[in-house]
Order: C-alpha cells, then sequence, then structure tokens
C-alpha cells in the first residue's frame, strides 16, 4: 500500500507533530522520498513550524508596538 499525494497532504501536520501511527509515518517517509512535489511542500510546512516554535519560545514584538501598548493602557486607565 502507498498514500497518494492528497493523502500523504491530509497526514502532513500530524507527521510533523509526531502524532501518526508507526504506519502511517513509515507510509508518509516513504512518499516523501519518491515525491518531489509533497517533499517539498513538507520543507515548507516544517520550516513555518521551526518558525512558529521559535516564536512561541521567544516572543518577539517590535519595542515600539510594546511601548504603544502600554501608552494606550496608561491612558485607558487615566481616564478611567
Ligand atoms: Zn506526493
Amino acid at each position: 500500500m502507498k498514500y497518494t499525494c492528497n493523502e500523504t497532504f491530509e497526514r502532513l501536520q500530524d507527521y510533523l507533530d509526531r502524532e501518526l501511527s508507526e504506519d502511517e509515518t513509515r507510509l508518509v517517509d516513504e512518499h516523501l522520498s519518491g515525491c518531489g512535489v509533497c517533499a517539498e511542500e513538507y520543507e515548507f510546512e516544517a520550516m513555518v513550524l521551526r518558525h512558529v516554535q521559535c516564536r512561541v519560545r521567544e516572543p518577539l514584538a517590535p519595542a515600539d508596538l510594546f511601548s504603544k501598548i502600554q501608552a494606550s493602557l496608561a491612558a485607558e486607565s487615566s481616564a478611567a
């Protein structure tokens, strides 16, 4: 049995989250090693995921946005 591109796509997110069963993981692995389109999509998703995880670890709001929020909070509390 082999996964089609659609079946692989449907499981890509779970594959990245390592939530697939051993069998499913192997089938996705097999498809990715033989299909450039899905391998590319996988690379993209993996890159996005790394990026998101990086953001979660270091929430880097731009400094001026942060001070704007603080300023508006201060304005609100002084108005109330
Ligand atoms: Zn494919």
